[in-house]
């Protein structure tokens, strides 16, 4: 029988949908939204009327737990998106969509958000040429994000190298070369994480 007590799952089944922090995992039936969509814990399955304010809260944990980002940095983040012109909500979304990790997972260059950060951690990657082993790094329309020449030979990248990649209209990607670039900075209509933005600019406004 397979697992359902893994940690990351049940972040998945407490927001009632899929996060994909598990890569393969989460495109197959073992993923536990699959096969058990109610909460975790002994009152999973009880119906709940939430309050606004659980809403709020509850869509903000979702931002966080999608794109794997700490209380305090999730807070700086919007803080800069609120400082920037333009509706803060979508400001937010690109911010997070932008990040460095996010943007090697959407290149196909890992299977998850999660594998995305460790691999920046590990130093894989250059930003135009440069060593960019920060996850939070924020990526901009034009940056060219590449595997380096030194990881190339690793298994995991010669892997990819036989795969076919889809991305986003606001990247392009040159599998062969393990290449990828930013052709444009991302609308939030170009951005499919399910996140209703509004709320935590709702939360973080009282
Ligand atoms: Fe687990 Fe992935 Fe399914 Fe979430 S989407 S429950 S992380 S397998």
């Amino acid at each position: 029988m397979s697992r359902y007590t893994d940690a990351n799952c049940k972040l998945c089944r407490r927001e009632g949908q899929k996060l994909f922090l598990k890569g393969e995992r989460c495109y197959s039936s073992k993923c536990a939204i699959e096969r058990r969509n109610y909460a975790p814990g002994q009152h999973g399955q009880a119906r709940k009327k939430q309050s606004d304010y659980g809403m709020q809260l509850r869509e903000k944990q979702k931002a966080k737990r999608f794109y794997g980002i700490q209380e305090t940095q999730f807070r700086n983040l919007f803080d800069k998106a609120a400082k920037k012109s333009g509706k803060t909500g979508e400001n937010l979304m690109i911010l997070l969509e932008t990040r460095l990790d996010n943007v090697v997972f959407r290149l196909g260059f890992a299977a998850s958000r999660k594998e995305a950060r460790q691999l920046v951690t590990h130093g894989h990657f250059t930003v135009n040429g440069k060593k960019a082993n920060i996850p939070s790094m924020e990526v901009k329309a034009g940056d060219v994000i590449k595997v380096k020449e030194k990881s190339t030979s690793s298994p995991k990248f010669k892997e990819i190298k036989e795969m076919s990649i889809t991305v986003p209209s606001w990247m392009t990607v040159d599998v062969d070369k393990l290449e990828g670039k930013v052709v444009a900075m991302p609308r939030r209509e170009d951005i499919d994480t399910p996140i209703a933005e509004h709320l935590i600019v709702e939360l973080y406004s009282k």
